[in-house]
């Protein structure tokens, strides 16, 4: 079972921060600078299959990742989603969202309404190298 998922197999992104129960990864997605999954490390499909504390654990480390991204990119809107339809592997997706974005105000799974322009995704991308430092900042923090 484990050995069919790619979240088992594979880190699933840039990792940026790790621990023995969670990582951190980066997402490496053109119209998304920033785009970022907290993952659990064990294959467990759903949050209660975790126990309390664990999933109090998998949360904070959501919000810290969270701040990180409004700290550096300053978006519009966070989206946080926990689907796993296809990669049943508990994942959390923070997405930072702004006005000019693909799909905005859509999810970012609808179709595309625009293309962003070439300048604004570079200049989100060069806060990359930021954003790394504040999640591993954040991630160190005990709150
Ligand atoms: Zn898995």
């Amino acid at each position: 079972m484990s050995g069919q998922c790619e979240l088992c197999r594979e880190d699933g992104g840039e990792t940026v921060y790790r621990n023995d129960k969670l990582r951190v990864v980066l997402v490496d997605d053109a119209n998304y600078p920033g785009f970022c999954r907290v993952i659990w490390n064990a294959h467990v499909s759903e949050m209660t299959d975790l126990p309390p504390a664990d999933r109090s654990l998998l949360m904070r480390t959501v919000c810290q990742v969270e701040s990180a991204l409004r700290e550096v990119l300053q978006p519009e809107k966070i989206n946080l989603a926990s689907l796993g339809n296809m990669v049943p592997h508990l994942h959390w997706h923070l997405i930072p969202r702004f006005r000019d974005d693909a799909h905005f105000p859509n999810p970012i799974w609808a179709q595309p309404a625009r293309q962003t322009a070439a300048d604004v995704l570079a200049a989100r991308r060069a806060l990359l190298p930021a954003l790394r430092a504040a999640i591993a900042r954040h991630a160190a923090c005990e709150d």
